[in-house]
Parts: structure tokens; sequence; C-alpha cells
């Protein structure tokens, strides 16, 4: 079969984890689907950004989940000091923080700013910002699209390499079309999970739900986060929050006309 991504013969020498190995997946693989240079390419552009610089970030600490060299897990969340690149990825309103876990079992902050500590410490600041940049949004994007569309590949290769994922294939492996944002839906639910040493909790979990026999809808949730790709719809599609009535979904997109040309 060709390469699910570039279409290519391959070569198909390693495995591909369809979540990443060092979310502590180490079951759910694909071994003849995606080539060397696709898995590299995520590797490399995608998952190393999003494992640092999103909200997975935060809840790789939060719930400790070592590094392949068994380390204590820690991130940097700053933004480059200067606008580099096609999409905005620098916002005057985000915390430039980082988190560390210890093994006491605690968390640390780490605040590379004068200012913000000044803030915390006179009692003027009380949250840490956040914010989801179109950079952001963009490669978060990417990085659902490639699960969702590698978890479908697991069940059926065939199903995954029906043409009405063409856009979403494309959108994850090339970042095409150009400048184009993927709409993530989100919801919070749970209460923040307890971390002990001696207890093992789930660090992640994913569903692929089909809704109105058309939407084909990847969830994937981390810590009480959840968030939620139509891999065959790339509009932000209000039949997507109906899905999940009891939760309060709010849909993460800009418009076009919101960052290009700045
Ligand atoms: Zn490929």
């Amino acid at each position: 079969m060709k390469c699910l991504f570039c279409e290519s013969d391959g070569p198909f020498t390693t495995v591909e984890h369809v979540i990443p190995e060092s979310l502590g997946n180490d079951v759910l693989v694909l071994t003849n689907d995606v080539c060397d240079s696709c898995q590299n390419y995520f590797g490399k552009e995608i998952e190393k950004f999003v494992l640092e610089k999103t909200p997975i970030a935060f809840w790789r600490v939060y719930l400790r989940i070592r590094t392949k060299t068994a380390q204590n897990p820690h991130v940097d969340m700053r933004q480059p000091k200067q606008q580099k690149g096609v999409l905005p990825n620098v916002h005057v309103l985000h915390d430039n923080i980082g988190f560390a876990a210890h093994d006491d079992g605690s968390v640390s902050v780490d605040m590379h700013d004068d200012d913000l500590v000044r803030q915390i410490l006179s009692g003027e600041k009380s949250q840490f910002v956040q914010v989801f940049t179109p950079n952001v949004l963009f490669q978060f994007g990417r990085f659902l699209c490639k699960i969702g569309i590698e978890l479908l590949c697991t069940e059926s290769p065939n199903r995954a390499r029906e043409p009405d994922l063409n856009k979403a294939r494309r959108f994850a492996r090339f970042g095409e079309p150009f400048r184009h944002l993927w709409p993530i839906f989100h919801f919070n639910n749970g209460k923040m999970p307890k971390v002990a040493e001696e207890t093992e909790i789930e660090c992640y979990s994913y569903s692929m739900v089909e809704v109105s026999g058309h939407y084909l809808v990847f969830r994937f949730g981390m810590g009480t986060d959840n968030w939620l790709v139509c891999v065959n719809d790339a509009s932000p599609n209000l039949d997507i929050q109906a899905l999940f009535p009891s939760e309060s979904v709010n849909c993460i997109w800009y418009h076009e006309s919101e960052y290009a040309g700045k």
C-alpha cells in the first residue's frame, strides 16, 4: 500500500506511533502505512512543537509523564521574542512561563520575566494566560488531524485512504492550503486529576464519533481538556457542538481576515 499521507511507495522501515510515544503510547502503532519520511516530518515539525507549546505541554508536566530517559517533565511555553513566519505567533497577553515537575510530586512555574514576578508578588495578577495564536492553532490542528486519520487506519486502512479525508491529510502533512486553519472544538470536563506516584492514571483518552451519518469527529482528551476535529469537514460547523449537548463546547478558530496580511 502507498503512504497514507504522501502516497509514496515507502520506504516503511520504522513504526509510526499514532499518539506520540512520549505521551506513553506503545500499543497504538502503524507499521506499513506511514512512510519513514512522513514519520520523520511529523515528529520533527509537528509533535515536537505541540508537546512543548500547547496545553498538551502543561498536561505532560501536571500528569508527570516522564521523558524517554525517565526524567521529570519540564516545558518552556515562552513565545518567540519577535513575530516570525506567516502566521501570528506572538500575542501581548500571553504569559511567558514554563512548568516543571519535581520528585516530591510538586509542579513549579518558571517565570522568566521580572515584570511578571512583580505582578504576581503584588497580587496584581493571580492567573496565567496562555494564548492560542493562529500559529498554535495551525500546528495543533495538524497534530489532531494526523492522529485522527491514523486512528481510522488502525481499524481500516482502506477507509483511511478515502478521498473525503484528502483535505485533512494534506493539511496535516503539508500545511495546505496555505494559511488555512482547521477549527478545533474544545470542552472541559471532570475535575483536575489527582496525581500520586504509586497510582497509574490515564494520561490521555480518545474516540472517533460519526455525526449525522457524515461528519467524522476525532476527540482527544488530556486532564480536563477535550479537543475535537472533524477530519472530513474543515468548516467551523455548529453540528459538532451539538454532538456533546451536556458540555459547553466552544470553537477555537480565526477567520483568515483576522490574521492575513498582519
Ligand atoms: Zn509519506
